[in-house]
């Protein structure tokens, strides 16, 4: 039997519930700005179980007004001991610096808890869940003045949006349509837990970190009880093609991966609830595309992982996609937000206003997370000696002197206000 299609019609069309579409969702809200989320899934979906949040996140929730729903409940901290475990060389680090303008420090927090938050100041029925977008074309609007965008959703449904914003992740469907390369691979993987301790796990609040030649593992408290962890390392064929059920993926980490690496570790690996293990093949969107590629298209763009995947040897994608909401609906407010209603221009101008004030930032992260663990990995891949020793003195003595502060710069980024309205 044939699907019987519905047409629709909204004027602002945000694609995914996650962290970007929900905070993009919220930001509108904010200023004045209604919109329709679509979700795939029945239901809020996160993986990965935690978060780390630093200054710049904050800062954009702190502009969201959800804040306080979160630092009430997961404590701060500013600090990681990192080890190496070649030299066995521990450094104290702080995340912060001095500059953390917020004066909240970093957080690790439930995913899960974090979209709620975001969700639960929307107005009912912003968020559509089981409707997935499958394709997008662009129609003449019925009095040929503009186009409009039509998103045909599985199950048949078109809804004809005048802006729309995708929000849909890595594999984005609206990215794709706009016209963006596809993300590359980073031949990195990172697997995630969160270890539970109810007797509590008596460890300070801070973060701690172990980096090898080609490995990076750390692990942060969430609260007194629960404690997230993590491992990236290069990718190996017989892992792509290997199983992913989370009881092996712990094995595989305990009896190969993190064999030789430190007792605690291990011991916070071995305390994990199965199901909240996963393992992500990190990907990344090449700089150049986010510069001079299809960012936007008339009164169409994208925001978050979406825009922007990166691997999270900077574990900054989340908390960019949170400052993408503000500034975008800083943007969009005003040109959305008149009466009588301005012309598709003024919001096709309003968007690229946002690309422009976005793409260098998250660029820069991009570029700045895939070079961060490359440095971290004293260069990687197949080199000869004498270029391995180049790179090490190049990580130890450059990355240090010029690269850190700037990463610390990019942990305290100030998007900026909004103009509410109440
Ligand atoms: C290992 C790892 C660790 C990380 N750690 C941190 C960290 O500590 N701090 C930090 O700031 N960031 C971190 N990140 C990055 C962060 O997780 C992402 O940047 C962030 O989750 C992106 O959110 P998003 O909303 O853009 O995308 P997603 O979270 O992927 O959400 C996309 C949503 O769109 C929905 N969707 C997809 N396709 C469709 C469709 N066709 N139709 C309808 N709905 C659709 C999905 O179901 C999903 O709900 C980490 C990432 C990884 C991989």
């Amino acid at each position: 039997m044939e699907e019987e299609e519905e047409e629709e019609e909204e004027e602002v069309v945000i694609v995914g519930a996650g962290i970007a579409g929900l905070a993009i969702a919220l930001a509108l809200e904010r200023v004045g700005v209604r919109s329709l989320v679509l979700e795939r899934s029945h239901e809020l979906r996160a993986s990965g179980t935690a978060i780390s949040i630093f200054p710049s996140g904050w800062r954009a929730l702190q502009v969201l007004g959800v804040d306080h729903k979160l630092s009430s409940i997961y404590p701060s901290y500013n600090t990681v001991r990192s080890t190496n475990l070649e030299t066995g060389e521990t450094r104290e680090l702080s995340l912060t610096g001095t500059m953390d303008r917020v004066g909240i420090g970093v957080r690790t927090v439930h995913r899960k808890v974090l979209l709620h938050a975001l969700a639960e100041d929307l107005p009912h029925g912003t968020i559509r869940f089981s409707s997935k977008l499958v394709s997008i074309n662009m129609e003449p609007q019925e009095d040929s003045s503009s186009n409009v965008i039509a998103l045909h959703l599985d199950g048949g449904t078109i809804i004809k949006a005048k802006v729309l914003i995708g929000c849909d992740g890595v594999h984005s469907v609206v990215a794709q349509w706009l016209g963006l390369s596809a993300p590359v691979d980073s031949d990195r993987s990172a697997i995630r837990g969160l270890a539970e301790f109810p007797e509590g796990h008596g460890f300070r609040f801070e973060g701690k970190q172990y980096r090898s030649r080609d490995k990076r593992a750390g692990f942060v408290p969430l609260n007194d009880k629960e404690i997230y962890w993590f491992i990236t390392h290069d990718t190996s064929s017989r892992e792509r093609e290997s199983t992913r059920h989370p009881r092996l993926i712990l094995r595989h980490v305990t009896h190969f991966l993190a064999a030789d690496f430190p007792p605690t570790f291990l011991h916070v690996v071995g305390s994990s609830d199965p199901r909240t293990v996963t393992w992500t093949h990190m990907l990344l969107r090449v700089p150049r595309d986010l510069l001079f590629g299809w960012t936007h298209r008339g009164c169409a763009t994208v925001a978050g992982d979406a825009m922007h995947p990166m691997t999270q040897d900077l574990p900054l994608g989340g908390c960019a996609a949170l400052e993408d909401a503000v500034v975008l609906a800083r943007h969009l407010g005003p040109a959305l937000n008149v009466s009588p209603r301005r012309p598709p221009a003024e919001v096709e101008k309003a968007i690229a206003a946002y690309v422009k004030e976005r793409r260098w930032r998250v660029a820069g992260l991009v570029a700045g997370s895939y070079i961060s663990g490359w440095a971290q990995r004293g260069g990687g891949g197949v080199m000869s000696r004498m270029w391995r020793w180049v790179v090490r003195f190049v990580c130890v003595r450059v990355f240090a002197r010029y690269v850190s502060p700037r990463i610390v710069d990019a942990i305290n980024y100030d998007c900026g206000n909004l103009n509410t309205v109440d």
